[in-house]
């Protein structure tokens, strides 16, 4: 049949989802300067399709500009079209962010802690998702058995993402039911969170290629593991050489390091909304199920918020190189460029504030008696994405470090996402966040 490609330009918007629209390929010179027109409202469509309360209504009108560096190309090699897809900014009609840009805010965000700090940061997002309807089987957890079976996927996988640009590192069966693992190598700036929103559509297009469906939903079954998102971050100074590490501190924090984690710790109740952010993300956020329950920093403890993670390198140099800490509260219902956002905002709050070095827990919190808790500065997160909307809402600074309107209308969103599920029980709602991301 006749074709002519078509390039997918996309925004990671609020309800976590890639939304867009096509041109020819033939455009991409003009389409990356002039971007293709938006409609403000839609930034209200809800992962559910339902369209929460606008302020926009039906006025207004934005631009969505490719970033013609993001530009992604997967020629899966069977009988089906060339995939092609960029990821942009949302702009006004005179080219000024748009305030409810997940890009743009974490552009700005990014910019914060270069002021603050001169920091760049290097990130790399470690994702697990299942296959649905899942495999029962039991006795796969890490298994060769469980890697076979799906190593066909997993080596069309790999491929797809060395050809959007991404460095496939690690994929691994993981403990969950058809639940795997795939890990890719840490970028700069913006980069990890536009690699992070094509991973999960690549993942879930390979997936369909081979007849199957891949779900990243925060979690399938309450009574077995969720799916985490773990975003991993170091820091590299003016002079591009690591700034994360110095082992005359704490666990190797280097002073920024350590008020940077103290930040995300201290407002981790507030931004938590934004990180973990649909409705069953807090049947995954429970203790005993190596995701988060409190405002924690773990060293080398897979059941803390945050954590320090393990380096191979021995030598000062290079352990400095591998030097990295993971945010393990997050999921893939949320924008990562907006999840992200929100992380190095509080980071930059903790570093302005100089907030001390946080200490490093080694132990189960969840067994501590609530006084001791709280004496220790530790809290409980919150267990429903009602209750982390009122801490967002009610922070304002928080909400400060966000676009003027920006709070507003990610309320309203999730307001809507909320009331769509209400007449739902746990079941239903699981799965009705399984089919939709
Ligand atoms: N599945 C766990 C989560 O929800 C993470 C398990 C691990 O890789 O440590 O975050
Ligand atoms: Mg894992």
């Amino acid at each position: 049949m006749i074709s002519d490609p078509l390039v997918f330009a996309a925004t990671s918007d609020i309800a976590g989802k890639m939304r867009g629209k096509a041109f020819p390929l033939s455009h991409v010179e003009k389409r990356s300067g002039r971007g293709v027109g938006w409609t403000p409202t839609n930034v209200q469509i809800t992962c559910f399709d339902a369209i929460a309360e606008s302020p926009f209504g039906a006025l207004g009108d934005l631009l969505l500009v490719p970033d013609a560096d993001t530009m992604a190309t997967v020629d899966f090699d069977d009988a089906g079209p060339v995939e092609r897809m960029a990821i942009g900014d949302i702009t006004n009609l005179d080219g000024a962010p748009w305030a409810c840009c997940t890009r743009s805010i974490l552009k700005q965000a990014l910019a914060r802690l270069k002021r603050v700090a001169g920091l760049e940061l290097i990130a790399a997002f470690e994702h697990e998702f299942q296959f649905r309807p899942t495999m029962t089987a039991p006795g796969q957890a890490y298994t060769l058995q469980g890697f076979t079976r799906r190593r066909a996927f997993a080596e069309a996988l790999m491929a797809a993402l060395a050809q959007a640009g991404l460095g496939p590192d690690t994929f691994m069966k993981e403990y969950g039911p058809d639940q795997y693992e795939i890990t890719v190598t840490p970028t700069r700036g913006v980069t990890p969170a536009d690699q992070a929103a094509l991973l999960r559509e690549i993942t879930r297009m390979t997936a369909a290629r081979v007849g199957e469906q891949a779900t990243f939903a925060p979690i399938l079954d309450p009574d077995n593991v969720g799916n985490g998102v773990h975003i991993h971050m170091s820091f590299v100074d003016e002079t591009g050489a690591p700034a994360t590490y110095d082992p005359d501190h704490p666990a190797g924090m280097s002073p920024v390091t350590g008020s940077f984690i103290a930040g995300v710790l201290k407002y981790l109740d507030s931004i938590l909304a934004l990180t973990a952010p649909s409705d069953v993300s807090y049947l995954r956020l429970t203790p005993h199920r190596w995701s988060a329950a409190y405002n924690n920093l773990g060293f080398r403890d897979r059941e803390a918020s945050l954590r320090i993670c393990p380096v191979t390198a021995t030598d000062p140099e290079s352990i400095a190189k591998q030097y990295n800490f993971e945010f393990r509260a997050g999921d893939a219902a949320a924008s990562p460029h907006l999840a992200l956002a929100a992380i190095v905002h509080a980071g930059c709050q903790g570093i302005e504030d100089a907030l001390p070095i946080p200490s490093v827990t080694e132990e189960d919190l969840s067994t501590l008696p609530p006084a001791e808790l709280e004496a220790r500065g530790y809290a409980r997160l919150p267990q429903t994405l009602a209750e982390a909307l009122e801490r967002f809402a009610a922070n304002a600074t928080v909400t400060g470090w966000f676009p003027e309107g920006f709070a507003e209308v990610y309320l309203a969103h999730k307001k809507g996402e909320l009331a769509w599920l209400r007449d739902m029980d746990t079941a239903a709602r699981c799965a009705a966040y399984g089919t939709t991301y």
